[in-house]
């Protein structure tokens, strides 16, 4: 059974549908990113989601939980125990500390506990910070805060409205640090985003035109091919320097939220301001460079397919090789050393024998 079922929802305000008949269902553990034009209905699906507003027409089920026909009251109850909501604009008390805004939320839920409450704000980086008005905090800091606050009910489910959207990019990317740390301890996510590269990060994405979805994206296998190119990319720049490129790519490395991502499923970790492969990326990368390198030999040399011709397709080799492929290549070729461009090719299991091809 899904976490959440919407089933034909609909929400007029006066003569405006903001939205028509949208239907859905989210997995328990899943992270949807809502994406849309500006006045497509985003927050008018976040707000239902979250029971801050009602629905005209449709129906909501969360936990096989009927929302639809729930009074206000209920549905303030069902918030508090299930969901965790971070906005746009931060709704911070301005004269009220860190702490103390965490601890109003607390209040609110009937709930006070000043340990946890620091514990909470330690969690999303702000152990220094507790004391500080949100005046002297960024708003990167600021928006922790926020998340903070939202996760002391242990919420299943964080619905978030643009999040970044008052964030500079170093601020987007601690805040997406933390983000992306939620959906791997297994909390279901649904945040509304105008930024691709965040929505890349979801394992979905809805997209809303006018009040309707027009659009529902799976990313891992888009998202498993960036990780793959970011890989190589790493493991060039861990090569040599010099030489010429095997492939023109535009530099992955520059997406900070797709490494964000890498970090969560443990292929690369911080080192020097940057991003390392681990030995599971630094595994992964090779196979990969592999397989691509003996494609382009195959390609150029045996069947002397036209450079240009080649470099246009060599970003698909290693994606749709498969080991057994490349080593009956490796050894049809037998066991070349380097690609066409000279640079070495990664020893695979068939080649205890010693290399004889070269340039
Ligand atoms: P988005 O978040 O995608 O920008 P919204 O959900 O805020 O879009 O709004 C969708 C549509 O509903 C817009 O046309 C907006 O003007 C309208 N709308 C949203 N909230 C209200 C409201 N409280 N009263 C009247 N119209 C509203
Ligand atoms: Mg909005």
């Amino acid at each position: 059974m899904s976490l959440i079922e919407v089933d034909k929802l609909t929400k007029r305000y006066g003569d405006v549908a903001a939205l028509r008949e949208v239907s859905f269902t989210i997995d328990e553990g899943e992270w949807i990113a809502v994406m849309g034009p500006s006045g497509s209905g985003k927050t008018t699906l976040v707000n239902l989601l979250s029971c801050l507003d009602r629905p005209t027409s449709g129906a909501i089920r969360i936990a096989g939980r009927d929302l639809s026909g729930r009074a206000p009251e209920d549905l303030a109850v069902f918030r508090r125990e299930h969901v965790g909501l971070v906005f746009q604009q931060f709704h911070l008390i301005p004269y009220l500390t860190a702490l103390e805004n965490v601890m109003l939320a607390q209040y609110l839920h009937s709930m006070e506990d000043e340990p946890e409450a620091r514990k909470a704000l330690e969690e999303v980086g702000l152990g220094e910070r507790m004391g500080h008005l949100p005046g002297q905090l960024s708003g990167g800091e600021q928006q922790r805060v926020c998340i903070a606050r939202a996760l002391i009910n242990h919420p299943k489910i964080v619905l978030a409205d643009e999040p970044t959207g008052n964030l500079d990019e170093g601020n987007e990317q601690s805040v997406m640090g933390i983000f992306a740390r939620l959906h791997n301890e297994g909390r279901t996510i649904v945040m509304v985003t105008h930024d691709p590269e965040i929505g890349r990060l979801a394992n979905r994405r809805f997209e809303l035109h006018h009040g309707a979805l027009t659009g529902v994206t799976r990313s891992t296998h888009e998202e498993e091919e960036m990780f793959e190119e970011v890989l190589q990319q790493l493991w060039e720049a861990e090569e040599a320097a010099g030489g010429e490129d095997c492939a023109d790519r535009p530099s992955l490395l520059e997406i900070r939220g797709v490494l964000m991502s890498m970090l969560s499923k443990g292929l690369v970790h911080p080192s020097d301001g940057g991003f390392a492969m681990t030995d599971a990326g630094r595994g992964r990368a090779r196979d990969l460079v592999r397989r691509h390198r003996l494609a382009e030999r195959l390609f150029r040399d045996t069947l002397e397919m036209p450079r240009e011709a080649l470099e246009a397709t060599a970003c698909a080799f290693e994606h749709v090789l498969s080991e057994a492929a490349a080593d009956s290549i490796c050894r049809f070729l037998s066991h070349p050393a380097t690609c066409p461009h000279g640079k070495p090719i990664p020893r695979g299991a068939c080649c205890a024998a010693p290399a004889v091809s070269g340039e």
